[in-house]
């Protein structure tokens, strides 16, 4: 299945309608892929040319398969839940900040996805820092075999929103 702008938004309503239903959709939701980014999965945000759409921004990564596909629904959910908290969208604001103290852990849990989180944490503590080596490996390699060491940010998952 080619990872294009489609299948993020089937997975966009699939992942809505399985783990958010209880979840009112109060505007238009867009998702897109962005640039390739070290740190950041993904992001949700007002669209600057209309505040009334939100815009889920995913980490244009995630278009490479190797990129199991429940990271990127894990991700997803990460962004729905900021939704559902009134961050970048028109739902009530649950708490001042988007990341309080455990509230993502809990709001995972409490939808039945706490191995999800977990799976996710795992699998990027494991082969995230691999996946930016690659992405971003220099393109003149002066030595072929010899790695590059490239410096990961820590923590390098979810800075930001
Ligand atoms: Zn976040």
């Amino acid at each position: 299945m080619i990872r294009d702008e489609a299948w993020l938004q089937q997975l966009l309503d699939d992942t809505w309608d399985e783990h958010f239903s209880d979840v009112l959709q109060e505007n238009d939701v867009r998702i897109v892929y962005g640039r390739r980014a070290k740190r950041r999965l993904g992001s949700i945000s007002l669209d600057p040319n209309d505040r009334s759409t939100s815009i889920i921004t995913m980490n244009g990564i995630f278009k490479d398969e190797r990129i199991p596909e429940f990271v990127v629904v894990a991700t997803l959910v990460h962004e729905l839940t900021h939704y559902a908290h009134g961050f970048n969208s028109p739902l009530a604001q649950a708490q001042t900040h988007p990341h309080a103290g455990g509230v993502m852990r809990r709001e995972y849990d409490e939808r039945g996805l706490l191995q999800l989180y977990l799976d996710q944490k795992k699998w990027l503590k494991l082969n995230w820092p691999e996946v930016v080596a690659r992405e971003f490996a220099p393109r003149r390699r002066t030595s072929p075999g010899v790695a590059r060491i490239v410096k990961v940010p820590k923590p390098f998952w979810y800075i930001g929103s």
